[in-house]
């Protein structure tokens, strides 16, 4: 019994040790810049918390130019459908956002829709599983879709494409601070690219960011098509490139 009274002694002791030394924090600071200024300086830091969780549970706005450039795609690509485009951009981040909170590379290999994508999600989940940090996405629900660019070079056509999006946000940082963030849906905004390879003669393998990798052993392949990896010696099946791939995408909160 004496223990017990000794130990709960002993906490409140502490708790009371350091509630004194916050207060005398605050006292000598408030006294150094003054009690106004003290208060101003209060305010100012709860306005901008404030501020921080109004912004994150606001809806995004995305400024596309769809209607000006699409007439421009369809001429070059006569089968081009926005809509099929939007909800294939759905569904590759709905994909990224699940290998990324399970820190699987099994499923990005095996997903023709990410063939490009692979090499990037690998280096950033092994990443994750270096450093510890896991994500989670909860109810992941889209709301717009914009077409932001549209050009050609060498080869390949590119598309940007902004899209709006909602959905529960957590992970292992413990500086963010979790009680208000866990309840609210994070608002957010995200830029994907889609690339379309309709020469591969003019196609400049140094040009671009991104790869396409070996399914056996990772390695980056120099060609399209069929062909056997030059590290491995597997054999490649070629691959369809007439169809928009995603080579990347990018938050923009
Ligand atoms: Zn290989």
């Amino acid at each position: 019994m004496g223990f017990v009274f000794g130990f709960l002694g002993a906490c409140l002791g502490i708790v009371a040790g350091v509630a004194i030394i916050a207060w005398f924090i605050y006292m000598k600071v408030r006294r150094v810049i003054g009690k106004e200024e003290m208060k101003e300086l209060v305010s100012a830091a709860k306005q901008a918390k404030d501020f921080e969780q109004q912004e994150y549970a606001r809806p995004k706005s995305i400024g596309g130019i769809t209607n000006l450039i699409e007439p421009e795609i369809i001429r070059d690509f006569g089968d081009f459908n926005k809509d099929l485009l939007f909800s294939k951009v759905e569904r590759n981040l709905i994909s990224i956002f699940s290998a990324l909170e399970n820190k699987t590379l099994s499923n990005i290999r095996n997903d023709k829709d990410l063939l490009y994508m692979t090499s990037t999600l690998e280096e950033q989940i092994n990443d994750m599983r270096g450093t510890g940090r896991s994500v989670k996405y909860d109810d992941v629900k889209f709301h717009n879709h914009a077409i932001k660019a549209y050009n050609k070079s060498k080869g390949r056509a590119t598309i940007t494409v902004a899209s709006t999006v909602e959905y529960y946000y957590d992970n292992n940082d413990k500086k963010i601070n979790k009680t208000f963030f866990k309840d609210v849906k994070k608002q957010t905004r995200y830029t994907t690219k889609y690339v379309y390879v309709y020469d591969e003669s003019a196609f400049d393998y140094n040009a671009t960011t991104f790869s396409i990798t070996c399914p056996n052993c990772g390695a980056a392949l120099e060609f399209f098509g069929a062909g056997n990896c030059k590290y491995c010696g597997s054999y490649i099946e070629p691959i369809n490139l007439k169809n928009w791939f995603i080579v990347s995408y990018k938050e923009d909160y």
